[in-house]
């Protein structure tokens, strides 16, 4: 595929943006990182996404989205709020979602971008894996593509490269990319805000590390 010319990713640090900032490095010719501070209980990922894409030698830029997270209760804002390990009776999704973050999110990325003169946005939702959280859907992301085209009078295209994947799939695109050892070891996806392996325990960790046995078992067979 020709490359073609800039690309804004949505950046967090986390295991499926950082494989989506490097799978831009290798479509465009120009990167920027843009991510967002909503209000999450753990700061160190905001440090840990600066760092990866100063590692990367890709532009990083912060932006304050806090507001986000005081609009409606989550657990990933909210210190006393408990987090949901699992989706609890009666509701549709464990209470780590957080209400209209991805229509925040790349509604003020296509702001950033257009005033850049970038009309491609990469982000790393991902339609499969996401406890179904409805802003992670494909429906989702190809309406507010169209939408941002009205609101802005734009040609934008938003990029999913891991709408279809499983976790599994993710880690061997960034095997592909040649950078499963730095998204193994250098990403925040943890709930409780521990890099690499994580704590574990938490929804995040546990689908994480699924993925990964189930790819390094294909890969080693
Ligand atoms: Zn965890």
């Amino acid at each position: 595929m020709k490359k073609r010319n800039k690309a804004l990713v949505v950046f967090s640090g986390g295991q499926d943006s950082t494989t989506c900032l490097f799978w831009a490095k290798k479509n465009f010719e120009e990167v920027v990182a843009l991510c967002f501070e909503y209000g999450q209980k753990h700061h160190k990922e905001v440090e840990i996404a600066c760092q990866i894409a100063k590692d990367a030698g890709v532009p990083f830029i912060l932006k304050d989205a806090s507001i986000i997270g005081t609009l409606g209760r989550n657990s990933l804002t909210d210190t006393s709020l408990k987090m949901d390990e699992t989706i609890p009776d009666g509701s549709e999704f464990p209470n780590t979602f957080v209400p209209g973050r991805n229509l925040f999110f790349l509604s003020m990325a296509a702001v950033v971008a257009r005033e850049l003169g970038i009309f491609d946005l990469v982000t790393g939702v991902s339609q499969t894996d996401f406890s179904g959280y409805p802003d992670c859907r494909d429906s989702f992301v190809r309406s507010l593509n169209v939408t941002l085209n009205l609101a802005m009078d734009e040609q934008f295209v938003i990029h999913t490269p891991l709408m279809w994947m499983d976790k599994s799939e993710v880690w061997a695109l960034s095997d592909e990319l040649g950078v499963f050892d730095l998204v193994r070891n250098q990403t925040l996806t943890c709930y409780n805000g521990i890099p690499g392996d994580g704590c574990g325990h938490c929804p995040s960790c546990k689908l994480r590390r699924e993925g990964l046995e189930k790819f390094l078992a294909e890969r080693n067979k």
